[in-house]
């Protein structure tokens, strides 16, 4: 089974990527062609969880996941995740779009919530390295070690921030964080992921609708895998993260 681990589906508000968003309808032809069986789904910064729930809700012809996007400090997306337990299999942060480090003590209900219920918690690490570094989310990974972290664009879309999020996690013996490898460019830096980690800690992801699944699966088919590997980058990984397997 093929499972995009990274999709946003609906818009970004207008001043993120041009406003850039997909509806439900095209993101599914997408994914049915490129052979992808399931997806991991969150929303955009617009935070419309809703219509993503409403949509996987009414959905038949897929397997979808759901990780809403969830804001540290605002009560209502606390109570979202409470309420809807039963339909979520994962929270979304993004400290750089909602300016919150994954540290933040307004961060901690979420992330208590996500431990105690053994939810994975996605965390988008980017270059922004005051409020989206790498170094954060593994502290919050050390913080709870009965949470599963995954960490989106490898710690960070640059060599240097993909190859200190790799020395982060062995450095600091962290068994519970996956790296996501949507955004990447270096392939061999996924390899690097691959031989230091594990395969079973590398997690395929598109960022769909601003990245293809196609630009993904690509590089995961450059890397040297055995079929195995390969099997749990493409899927395994992000079935066993969202409790499948
Ligand atoms: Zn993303």
């Amino acid at each position: 089974m093929i499972v995009d681990g990274h999709i946003h589906a609906g818009y970004w508000s207008p001043r993120m990527f041009l406003g850039r968003g997909t509806s439900f309808e095209a993101m599914e032809a997408c994914l049915t062609e490129c052979g992808i069986d399931g997806a991991i789904l969150t929303s955009t910064d617009q935070r419309d969880n809703h219509s993503v729930a409403a949509f996987i809700a009414g959905s038949n012809t897929k397997k979808y996941w759901f990780f809403p996007w969830v804001k540290p400090g605002v009560e209502d997306d606390l109570a979202y995740i409470r309420e809807n337990r039963a339909v979520i299999h994962g929270i979304k942060l993004h400290p750089s779009c909602d300016k919150i480090k994954v540290t933040d003590v307004k961060a901690e209900p979420f992330l208590r919530f996500a431990a105690d219920e053994g939810l994975p918690v996605m965390v988008h690490c980017g270059r922004w390295q005051e409020m989206s570094s790498y170094r954060f989310a593994l502290e919050a990974a050390a913080r709870y070690p009965e949470a599963r972290f995954i960490l989106s664009h490898m710690g960070g879309d640059t060599p240097e921030l993909e190859m200190g999020t790799i020395r982060g996690i062995t450095g600091g013996g962290l068994d519970n964080v996956s790296l996501g490898i949507e955004g990447v460019r270096e392939y061999w830096a996924v390899q690097k992921a691959v031989d230091e980690l594990g395969a079973e800690k590398v997690v395929f992801g598109s960022d769909f609708p601003l990245g293809h699944p196609r630009m993904y699966m690509g590089l995961v088919d450059a890397l040297k895998l055995a079929p195995g590997q390969k099997r749990l980058i493409l899927g395994g990984n992000a079935l066993r993260l969202v409790g499948e397997e």
